[in-house]
């Protein structure tokens, strides 16, 4: 998601800018329990620094329609449903352990009721040593992969698949008929085929904030996608909603001003997520000590959270259903 060379500067404004943004986050209350929130708590660091700490507190509004029985323990997940046929079937193909971040929640959400989810990693994010001092090369990819792991388990997942194209080449090898990436179609294609899936995430066109890798992965997948017939499976695009953050357009969450927007008009799908699926994710976040520093990782997913998710990620289906 954020690579390192982006990374240092936009957390830091990030954490400049936490405790001033969260500065009215209230611990909730028992009058809360309808509202979108999360507990936000003030702690010095060694180093004078104030900063809020998130944890997810009551559900969203969007899920007060939550399958929890009322036996059920407060803290308790809900169970999977007992008929897991309406479970869906998702391909989640991302470019860099960590970019599946966008949208953790959901791929909580949908292993957690007995969805299968299989998280695919183009490439092993080899050029990206972010916070780690780590040199660019096979031993950072290796503990990219064991961070992608790492971050598959929490969120519920089995073990990714990474294809180990190079990292930062997407791009600049996609007409070279003679490199490995170009295999990505087939490798695309032979999933589908293997696992055909209901619902296929990646990133949208934009990549995001107009990485290149993220663009060629949502553009090779988009072009398996369109070549097949009506029952193909749903390609939804990450989206980051123009106008839903605070403040309206121009108030991006700080690390993410740079981000493309999709207009409210175009999101097609906005898949709730609960407080269980917000922890798994800010344990994801929390496995990838290579590409953010300690606070980062304790605040990333309640920052999306409060200023992005909101209790529901925004996904445009890339392709009208047949009419
Ligand atoms: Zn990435």
């Amino acid at each position: 998601m954020l690579r390192p060379e982006e990374l240092s500067k936009p957390v830091m404004r990030m954490l400049a800018c936490t405790v001033a943004a969260l500065a009215t986050v209230a611990p909730a209350t028992a009058q809360d329990v309808a509202k979108p929130s999360i507990v936000g708590t003030e702690e010095t660091l060694e180093d004078g620094q104030v900063v809020t700490r998130l944890t997810p507190g009551a559900a969203p509004r969007a899920l007060q329609d939550n399958r929890r029985s009322d036996n059920a323990a407060p803290d308790d997940p809900p169970s999977p449903p007992e008929s897991r046929q309406d479970a869906p079937s998702v391909l989640a193909i991302v470019s860099h352990p960590d970019d599946e971040i966008v949208f953790a929640p959901v791929l909580a959400r949908i292993a957690r009721e007995g969805g299968e989810v299989t998280l695919v990693f183009a490439t092993s994010g080899d050029q990206g040593p972010g916070t780690s001092g780590l040199e660019a090369g096979d031993a950072l990819a290796s503990l990219r992969e064991d961070e992608g792991r790492c971050a598959a388990f929490a969120l519920g997942l089995e073990e990714p698949i990474y294809w180990r194209f190079g990292d930062g080449t997407l791009a600049a090898n996609a007409r070279n008929t003679q490199d490995a990436m170009r295999d990505m179609g087939e490798r695309i294609a032979g999933l589908i085929a293997l696992h055909d899936p209901s619902v296929i995430m990646t990133w949208g066109p934009d990549g995001g904030y107009g990485h290149a890798d993220h663009r060629i992965t949502s553009s090779a997948v988009t072009q398996v996608v369109q070549a097949m017939g009506p029952d193909r499976p749903d390609l939804l695009y990450a989206a980051f909603v123009a106008g839903e953050q605070e403040g309206g357009d121009d108030d991006a969450p700080p690390g993410f001003e740079g981000w493309a927007r999709t207009h409210p008009s175009l999101i097609t799908d906005r898949i709730a997520y609960e407080p269980f699926d917000l922890d798994a994710a800010m344990a994801a976040v929390n496995c990838y000590e290579s590409q953010f520093d300690a606070t980062a990782r304790e605040t990333l997913a309640g920052t999306l959270h409060q200023r992005v998710w909101r209790g529901q990620v925004s996904f445009r289906l890339a392709f009208a259903k047949p009419r």
